[in-house]
């Protein structure tokens, strides 16, 4: 998506061979013009999947996937990350490894907010390794929903987490694929390589 590329170009900014920041747009101060239309494009490049319910992971899946949710017309459910609970009852949990916090979160969504009938799409800011894209998958299977898709806002395709979604046969749609982040440069994934690799 090039409007998205353009504004990771102008304000991204590279920490380090693997992190990128982009708090200026979507992970502290968000832009909600370039939010809405990113919902379109997640809407339009899943229009055909039937999609139920929307899901994602707080806080930062929140933004894209409720323009999403808007688009499809459809519930969008955020799980949460807690470290301890106290209510079990009527909860679905998965394990989720953070790449950003290194540390692991038990992520929970409440079981009566998806049904196996559903058919869910996943949105998530970033795909790294697909720690939590793969704890949401696991939340809807324990629930015997059917995952629709994967939408990620930014991928960083040298990172394992794409290959990983793909193994699982999982149609995953991202709107910027970043090739690298060496030398403090971000470079996406070139379109011919796109045309022969997706
Ligand atoms: P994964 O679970 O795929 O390993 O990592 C994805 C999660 O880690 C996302 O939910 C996102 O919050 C965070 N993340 C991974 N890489 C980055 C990055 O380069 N920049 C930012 N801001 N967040 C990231």
């Amino acid at each position: 998506m090039k409007q998205l590329e353009e504004k990771i170009l102008a304000e991204g900014i590279v920490l380090s061979n693997t992190v990128l920041k982009v708090d200026s747009f979507i992970n502290h101060q968000m832009d909600p013009v370039l939010m809405k239309e990113m919902g379109k494009e997640f809407a339009r490049r899943f229009q055909h999947k039937k999609i139920t319910k929307v899901l994602t992971i707080e806080s930062s899946g929140i933004a894209p996937a409720i323009m999403t949710a808007l688009e499809l017309e459809v519930p969008m459910i955020f799980a949460r990350k807690r470290k301890s609970l106290t209510l079990r009852e009527g909860l679905i949990t998965a394990k989720v490894y953070s790449f950003t916090k290194k540390e692991e979160n038990e992520i929970t969504v409440a079981e009566k907010f998806v049904s196996p009938n559903d058919q869910i799409l996943i949105i998530d800011d970033f795909l790294a390794n697909g720690q939590a894209a793969l704890g949401l998958m696991e939340i809807v299977k324990q629930v015997g929903a059917k995952v629709a898709g994967i939408g990620i806002v930014i991928e960083k395709s040298f990172q394992d987490g794409r290959q990983r979604l793909n193994d699982a046969g999982i149609q995953v749609e991202s709107l910027a694929r970043i090739a690298s982040l060496e030398n403090g440069k971000v470079e996406f994934v070139k379109e011919e390589a796109l045309a022969g690799g997706m």
